[in-house]
């Protein structure tokens, strides 16, 4: 599965491969164990019911972290099929039932896009033939070779999962690739393949209820719980590409603000809350040092000093240091400045053009933007 967009909330970093970031969710951590702690008290037990307690455990714990290898080179291929598209890759994030590759942007061609979505699954297929030949061949004994057998069938499962042809799964995004090809039209393939997903979650949800109903509940709620996260996946992939589509098109210069009241970076706090937060109405300002822009200061930080010490503060005491975060040129991709608005915590960018002030870009600019351009 692939989607775009900024990383979210319980999300951790855990190592970086070829420079791509890989996350893990929380949820995955839950997954994980619940796996893990699954094979070892049923699957193992029951398939090697001669080895003792601490094999089932040790088997158990090794199964669960080659899956997680397999998810990850699943999602690895799709990453590596982007980049040599020229997509770049943000990073790969594993979730409850498998993996996303966030791609900075979308596909431009079906093309691209067949290539990009159709590896995941041919690699996941791939690695349970290596298995399975391997398994054929070294004949192993009787602990690796259960863990083997595991591995193909949980293989041929993510690939077999992800060929569903609802978006944002791989096998959506084929059926989006194909709408396109047909009909030229990205938006209305976009659309039919999310319905597409929509229908395959709710029949999970459906599937699931009926399993829990007629006695096998863990199993159900493990299908309901799938489809809900493919449901929520498939309606707010969709309205992120609406977004990044119409966003795509634009630059900062139509959404930015060319009036923009700065500040100095000598003026004292007093006279800053004083003269320009109570008589502007905004919340933050750009500031200048001899023509060139340093920085921000918003109304965040003036907590940082006391009431009675803003007189001696000098603005370029507190101000945020203009970064990459904070900025943008008037050229920039709008849907790029979006995703650096959502993501710098101030919601607010100093446009620059060779180090001088051009405009200034809020999230209330391009939100604007937004209604008057669909
Ligand atoms: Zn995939």
């Amino acid at each position: 599965m692939k989607g775009a967009g900024p990383p979210r909330e319980g999300v951790a970093t855990i190592f970086r491969i070829w420079g791509i970031p890989v996350r893990v969710h929380v949820s995955w951590l839950v997954i994980f164990g619940l796996i893990a702690w699954s094979l070892s008290v049923g699957y193992f037990p029951e398939r090697l019911p001669d080895l003792p307690l601490l094999a089932h455990w040790a088997s158990g714990l090794l199964a669960a972290l080659l899956l997680f290898v397999s998810v990850l080179l699943h999602e690895l291929s799709h990453s590596v099929v982007a980049r040599r598209c020229g997509i770049p890759v943000s990073g790969i994030t594993l979730h409850v039932f498998g993996g996303v590759s966030q791609l900075e942007r979308e596909p431009e061609r079906p093309g691209v896009e067949i290539a990009v979505a159709v590896v995941g699954p041919l690699t996941s297929f791939a690695i349970a033939a290596v298995v399975a030949l391997a398994y054929a061949l070294l004949g192993p004994p009787e602990a690796p070779a259960a863990i083997m057998r595991y591995l193909v069938l949980v293989n041929v499962l993510v690939g077999a999962f992800n060929l569903v042809p609802g978006f944002p799964l791989d096998g959506g995004r084929l059926l989006r690739a194909l709408l396109w090809k047909v009909k030229g039209d990205l938006a209305w393939a976009s659309r039919m393949a999310s319905l597409a997903g929509s229908v395959f979650a709710f029949l999970l949800i459906g599937a699931g209820v009926f399993r829990a109903l007629s006695g096998e509940f863990l199993g159900g709620l493990w299908f309901v719980l799938i489809g809900l996260f493919l449901r929520q996946a498939a309606e707010g992939s969709y309205q992120q590409l609406l977004l990044q589509r119409v966003l795509g098109r634009l630059s900062v210069r139509d959404a930015m603000t060319s009036e923009v009241i700065h500040v100095p970076t000598d003026l004292s706090v007093a006279h800053l809350v004083e003269e320009f937060f109570w008589a502007h109405h905004v919340s933050s300002f750009p500031v200048l040092d001899g023509g060139r822009v340093v920085g921000i200061i918003s109304l965040r930080q003036l907590k940082e000093v006391p009431r009675e010490r803003w007189a001696e503060t000098p603005v370029r005491d507190l101000m945020l240091p203009l970064a990459g975060p904070l900025m943008a040129t008037p050229g920039d991709s709008l849907w790029e400045a979006f995703e650096k608005l959502s993501r710098n915590g101030l919601g607010r960018l100093a446009v620059v053009e060779d180090g001088r002030l051009v405009g200034y870009l809020s999230m209330k600019d391009v939100i604007h933007l937004i209604a008057v351009s669909t």
